[in-house]
């Protein structure tokens, strides 16, 4: 039978309440989480293309709930983002992943994501300073991780800090290239001393030339600008040599380890840097 429109418009509103009483439990299941400490950082390898070294991570949050068990990020970050707690999450992460990679000076570099929703709302010099100041670590042993949403609002505000944390030493990593708005030509205007090549165009090497071909494009614009380049979703070897091969200087993804607690990171990194 065909269905009638009005059915369609009922089954759609229930499944968006369905949506939104879901939200609403993983926001206040997510306040508990953070008083109970629930939360959790793993770190993931990045790895020098060029000497196939571990040369740092990046620290991705991990909750364990102990009804729903182990919830993606996917599916919390952006009802942190939406109530305003990721600007408590974040400060919390930047400061557990800076103590972490402070204990440790042959961990490398730590890249630590800091959502848009902290650049507009929160005080992200200050947490960065604490952070640092609280660990002890180096600036020069720290990346931010930013996304192109960071530069939809407030654009020469946020700039003002991009420079500022840039002036601390610093990195600044540009995520998920190439799936939000901006031109290649944008790039060179922006304070970023890394591109991070979205996953999306990783996936489908080496069969897929249209992501050949934008990866390329990505890599000889950024060679006139001074700009790593890092590529994400590396699971073959393969796509690790192909890689290397057009110019990406920093490889992660599960080829070189998954996201690990920081005592498995750090036996990894022994272990993978000693051959
Ligand atoms: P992202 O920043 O792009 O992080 C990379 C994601 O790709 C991670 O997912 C990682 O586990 C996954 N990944 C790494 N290597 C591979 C691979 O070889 N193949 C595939 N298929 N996936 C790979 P995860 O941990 O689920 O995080 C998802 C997103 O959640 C992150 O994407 C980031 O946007 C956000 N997120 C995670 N931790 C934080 C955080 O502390 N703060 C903020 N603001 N966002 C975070
Ligand atoms: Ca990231
Ligand atoms: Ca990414
Ligand atoms: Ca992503």
């Amino acid at each position: 039978a065909k269905s009638m429109p009005g059915n369609s418009f009922f089954a759609y509103r229930s499944e968006l309440s369905a949506r939104v009483r879901d939200r609403q439990a993983i926001e206040v299941a997510l306040l508990d989480a953070v008083v109970n400490k629930q939360l959790f950082v793993q770190y993931q390898p990045q790895v020098d293309l060029a000497s196939n070294k571990i040369i740092g991570a990046e620290s991705l949050v991990r909750w364990r709930h102990p009804d729903l068990g182990f919830v993606r990020p996917d599916r919390f970050i952006s009802v942190a983002e939406n109530s305003g707690m990721i600007i408590e999450i974040g400060r919390w992460v930047l400061l557990q992943s800076c103590i972490d990679a402070a204990k440790s000076a042959t961990t490398g570099r730590i890249a630590v994501n800091v959502s848009a929703v902290q650049f507009e709302y929160g005080d992200v010099l200050a947490d960065i300073d604490y952070a640092l100041k609280e660990s002890g670590l180096a600036p020069s042993r720290l990346d931010i991780e930013i996304t192109e949403s960071v530069f939809v609002s407030k654009q020469d505000k946020t700039i003002g800090i991009l420079d500022s944390i840039i002036e601390r030493g610093v990195g600044i990593a540009l995520d998920d290239f190439g799936t939000g708005y901006s031109s290649l030509s944008y790039l060179s205007k922006l304070p970023v001393n890394k591109i991070k090549i979205d996953k999306a165009f990783v996936r489908h090497l080496p069969e897929d030339k249209q992501s050949m071909a934008i990866i390329n494009a990505v890599v000889s614009l950024s060679k006139h600008m001074d700009k790593k380049i890092v590529a994400e979703g590396i699971e073959t070897e393969e796509q690790a040599r192909l890689l290397h091969r057009a110019g990406c200087h920093i490889g992660q993804g599960y080829l070189f380890g998954k996201p690990l607690d920081r005592e498995e990171f750090c036996t990894l990194l022994e272990n993978y840097n000693a051959v």
